[in-house]
């Protein structure tokens, strides 16, 4: 693969394609380092920057990335739901979530948003041969990744979702937005002290973000005694091996990390804006890189 000549394209063209993740925070958010790993190795000349944009600031933010003509880019926290009015279109995972993380601009300059991060956990299920189709899934929390991970479910088929949330009136509102999609059953838990996850469930995915950066917290939560593991997955990704997912091996789980669905939703990123595969294994390495794992 040829290399890219950052001198020769800004001489004689053309210039880099230019991509962002915005949101605030940013600091400690690795992608730009993902992406810009992935886009070396596949060859391409695109540059993605990451931009602080406070809330107040995403409305000049968005139409001077437009203007700019940047190619897409990733949406953070807490822009995932306020920036939906300023793109020309939406994915059903987009309409259905409410949520757009990632935005792709169209030969035609429009701008298409999309939300890849349920798409990027279905994928970390696919790639160990695991399937959702007709299983009982436990989702812990009800915020945005909670939320994007049961629309892909609720599309996928999954036999029922049992969405499970602190503040019990955002895990409802989820359920009837979600019910009726498809044949899915959508239904809601209680969680006092401890919850108990049910003997039943085949799958348990911990979506909220207790446990980010903090390798002592963990959810209130009691694994079943069975014969057959049940799968535990986790979306916090910092740190990679989380409390939730060493209590869920004690319980004897089979376990699924946070990293795969931030690597997958990535490519599915990429693949968008470039048409092209990149390399999962180099971007798993570069975000190891960056947790310092
Ligand atoms: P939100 O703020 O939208 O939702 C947070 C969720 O966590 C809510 O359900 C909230 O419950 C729950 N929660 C927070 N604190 C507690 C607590 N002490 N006890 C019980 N529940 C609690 O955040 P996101 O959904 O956007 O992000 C959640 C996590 O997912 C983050 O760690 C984020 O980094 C990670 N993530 C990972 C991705 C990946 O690719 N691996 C992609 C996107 C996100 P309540 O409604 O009651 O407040």
């Amino acid at each position: 693969m040829e290399a890219y000549n950052a001198l020769q394209a800004l001489m004689k063209g053309p210039l880099p394609s230019l991509f962002f993740c915005i949101g605030d925070p940013v600091v400690g958010n690795p992608t730009e380092h993902m992406v810009q790993t992935a886009f070396s190795s596949l060859g391409f000349s695109g540059r993605y920057l990451t931009c602080r944009v406070t809330k107040d600031e995403l409305a000049p933010a968005v139409w001077g990335l437009r203007a700019l003509g940047f190619a897409g880019g990733n949406v953070t926290a807490p822009h995932k739901q306020t920036v939906l009015p300023f793109l020309d279109e939406l994915s059903e995972s987009a309409l259905l979530g409410k949520a757009v993380n990632c935005i792709t601009r169209r030969p035609d300059g429009t701008y298409y948003g999309d939300n890849t991060d349920g798409k990027g956990f279905l994928q970390s299920l696919t790639e160990r041969n695991l399937t959702v189709k007709n299983k009982k899934v436990v989702i812990l929390g009800s915020g945005g990744a909670a939320s994007a991970i049961a629309v892909e479910l609720v599309l996928a088929k999954a036999g029922e979702v049992v969405l499970v949330n602190r503040t019990e009136e955002r895990s409802r509102s989820l359920a009837k937005r979600l019910s009726g999609v498809s044949s899915t059953i959508l239904s809601v838990d209680r969680w006092v002290g401890t919850y108990s996850i049910p003997l039943d469930a085949d799958i348990v995915v911990q979506a909220t973000s207790v446990g980010l950066f903090s390798p002592t917290m963990c959810v209130d939560v009691a694994f079943p005694q069975r014969k057959t593991p049940l799968i535990a997955c986790d979306v916090v990704f910092n740190p990679v091996r989380t409390l939730f997912l060493q209590r869920a091996e004690d319980a004897g789980c089979t376990l699924v990390d946070g990293l795969g669905m931030l690597v997958n939703q990535g490519i599915l990123g990429i693949q968008q804006w470039t048409g092209k595969a990149p390399d999962a294994q180099g971007m798993r390495r570069a975000l190891e890189e960056a947790f310092g794992v």
